[in-house]
């Protein structure tokens, strides 16, 4: 079954499906050897009897100060768990681990960019998190003040985190990658006490000036008091006398020890604002208890992480993966994490793979973008370096297209791991769609996050709010509350209730596509609202993009509409090619084929660009926006508003080379 094999809707009718077959079906057998298939059903089906009294149990787990009144109290759209009980993030994350053998158990592997490692264990962390948790308290942060964090990936961002949260503070991270108008917003919004950030931080060789962004994003900042800054790069940056103060100077005169500030369950543990790939940055609140009790226990079942793992996932913390599955999800469960700081290729594309090897990591987790960025250097950097280590992976954020899961499967997994494709959102906290291991490994088709995890009831919806056939696309919705989902948009209820729980009647909508094929597999299909329309007829970017990079030539694609009088739109591509290929028109008409063989006469592209990069957020995500703008030929004078999203530099880079493919 593949993704491009969805039954077509009444409109599409003419579209020329073609099945390819499953390239993948060795993957069920490896899996099955290591883990025991089909016993997750049954689990699932259990869990949906007493969802409370499955949660409760999980919530067990962690510590609490106070046990809670009430499992849940859910006045639609506003859910809160674990009413009344009382419970510290930091505390959970680190303290419970030095009663324990974890001690002095590796907690966090670093490596910076220009190379340096630092290895902190859990007791490290502790006494980092307390020292810094006392200079919030001096520079007058209290229980319920906003933190602004704007770090490099290094491990002062975690330690910020662990010691706001260690004194009730809500934390909100902005991603080192905005500029200092997207800071600023972001801070403003959250209305910051007070702002952590460092000098600078490297990115491919060079050194971000964070402290520049800060001071220029604080022109406007009126709430922001202090400014505390990490010396990173060491270089000379300017300092406001009064304001800003060095992290060392301040952490030099703290106390040892900080008493973890026992808050009720539903006291916002962190803001963050989505990407915004979508317009306005929304401000996405999480609470502590329930988010904690669900990352913890969507970290064990879906990485089945165990004491003698190496752990690594590759997001910035930035975003809501390095929030819930390099930060709390990891430390909550006693982890061994890697955290490196700098870019994938960087010196060479070998980097992440001698990270592999250099420390042994057992568990991969990154994006379906980041492996076609390694596809397209071919096979020869991973094959240098001993991956043996490697036994689980993982992707999260774009569907992954099936040539990608193949190349991760064999030359990244060594055709030993399985691969877990986890669905979910900045709004969900951790993940609710995707196999999971620890509960019984389903048999893995490329392509599909299989099943929702215990008590998630998703589902596919038609238009008017009908569960859609099988095979059929719809909108993926989610039809009950989960400890992890978000409390609300920050300052803004209306838009929490407008954007997720107004499309259809009483229940979460994801803004996703999907569709559920006959076993009740979940195919993600991209989102909603990136279809084009072609004479008439409506066609997924995603599915098109997958047929091109089903493509051998094909490293990545991006494919817009452009306004045409008679057809509507007409479909463009911007393609990246892998090594070996070269641009030609020989290829463009290959590609042309191959796209009408794999999807229908309806899809066949009228341009072709080859070009060697596309615009993408930091997260890797394709901003389409910028590429529609290139293709349609319209002005991309103001590009304020693409600073929410890459560095200026980079989108502007993206979009000369857009051009010159265009040329
Ligand atoms: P914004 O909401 O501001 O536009 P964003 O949606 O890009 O930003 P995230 O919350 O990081 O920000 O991304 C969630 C989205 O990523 C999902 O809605 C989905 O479209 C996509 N996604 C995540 N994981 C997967 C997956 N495993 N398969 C398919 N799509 C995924
Ligand atoms: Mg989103």
């Amino acid at each position: 079954m593949q993704r491009d094999a969805a039954k077509p809707k009444k409109s599409e009718k003419n579209i020329n499906v073609e099945k390819r077959e499953n390239p993948m079906s060795l993957s069920l057998d490896v899996s099955a050897k290591i883990y025991p298939v089909n016993r997750y059903l049954e689990l699932y089906s259990r869990s949906l009897e007493e969802p409370e009294k499955f949660w409760e149990e999980q919530a067990r787990e962690l510590d609490w100060f106070k046990s809670w009144d009430k499992v849940l109290e859910w006045n639609t759209p506003f859910a809160k768990w674990f009413v009344g009980g009382r419970i510290n993030a930091c505390y959970n994350a680190l303290d419970r681990h030095l009663k324990s053998w974890r001690k002095n158990k590796a907690a966090l592997i670093w490596e910076g960019e220009p190379g340096e490692r630092r290895v902190l264990t859990y007791h490290d962390l502790y006494r980092e998190a307390n020292r810094f948790a006392d200079a919030l308290l001096r520079l007058g942060v209290k229980t319920g003040d906003r933190v602004g964090i704007y770090m490099p990936l290094i491990p002062e961002l975690p330690i910020s985190m662990l010691a706001a949260s260690r004194i009730g503070a809500t934390f909100t991270v902005v991603f080192s990658g905005f500029s200092s108008g997207a800071l600023a917003d972001r801070l403003n919004d959250a209305e910051a006490k007070v702002l952590i950030t460092a000098d600078g931080g490297y990115r491919r060789g060079r050194i971000v000036n964070l402290k520049e962004n800060a001071d220029k994003a604080l022109a406007s900042c009126p709430t922001v008091e202090h400014v505390v800054v990490y010396r990173r790069t060491g270089h000379s940056v300017p300092f406001k006398e009064g304001r800003d103060i060095w992290w060392d100077d301040i952490v030099k005169d703290s106390r040892k020890y900080v008493e973890p500030v026992s808050v009720e369950s539903n006291h916002p543990l962190y803001i963050l604002y989505t990407s915004g790939t979508t317009g306005k940055p929304k401000g996405v609140v999480h609470s502590t208890g329930g988010y904690l009790v669900y990352v913890s226990a969507t970290q064990k079942w879906v990485f089945d992480v165990r004491d003698e793992d190496v752990y690594w996932c590759t997001a910035d913390i930035g975003w809501v993966t390095g929030h819930s599955y390099v930060v709390y999800g990891p430390f909550l469960n006693g982890v061994t994490t890697v955290m490196y700081e700098g870019a994938l290729d960087y010196p060479n594309p070998g980097r992440w793979w001698e990270i592999v090897e250099r420390y042994g990591v057992t568990i991969l987790y990154t994006t379906p973008t980041a492996l076609r960025t390694l596809i397209k250097y071919g096979d020869e950097y991973p094959k240098k370096y001993d991956l043996s280590s490697l036994r689980l992976l993982g992707t999260v954020g774009e569907p992954i297209n099936p040539a990608a899961w193949e190349w991760y499967f064999n030359v990244v997994g060594g055709g030993r791991c399985p691969i877990v494709d986890t669905w979910w959102q900045t709004e969900t906290g951790g993940i609710l769609i995707s196999p999971a291991p620890r509960l019984g490994l389903v048999p893995l088709k490329p392509g599909s996050a299989t099943y929702p995890l215990p008590t998630i009831m998703a589902d596919v919806y038609d238009e008017k709010g009908r569960p859609a056939p099988s095979m059929t696309r719809g909108y993926l919705v989610i039809k009950n509350p989960w400890p992890g989902m978000l409390q609300t948009l920050f300052k803004d209820p209306q838009r929490y209730q407008q954007v997720y729980w107004s499309r259809f009647e009483g229940v979460y909508y994801t803004g996703d596509y999907a569709m559920k094929d006959e076993e009740g597999y979940f195919w993600l299909l991209g989102r909603a609202d990136e279809v084009l329309k072609v004479a008439g007829h409506r066609l997924g970017t995603i599915e098109l993009e997958d047929a091109l990079v089903s493509h051998q030539a094909v490293a990545e694609a991006a494919v817009v509409g452009r306004p045409d009088a008679v057809k509507g739109e007409v479909i463009v591509v911007f393609a990246t090619l892998r090594q070996g290929y070269s641009p030609s028109p020989q290829l463009a008409q290959e590609l042309r084929e191959h796209v009408r063989r794999v999807i229908g006469p309806i899809a066949t592209p009228e341009e072709i660009h080859f070009v060697h990069m596309l615009p993408k957020t930091r997260s890797g995500k394709i901003m389409r926006r910028v590429i529609k703008a290139v293709a349609s030929q319209a002005e991309i004078g103001d590009i304020t508003t693409l600073e929410d999203e890459a560095s200026v530099e980079e989108v502007k880079k993206a979009i000369e080379t857009l051009r010159a493919g265009m040329a």
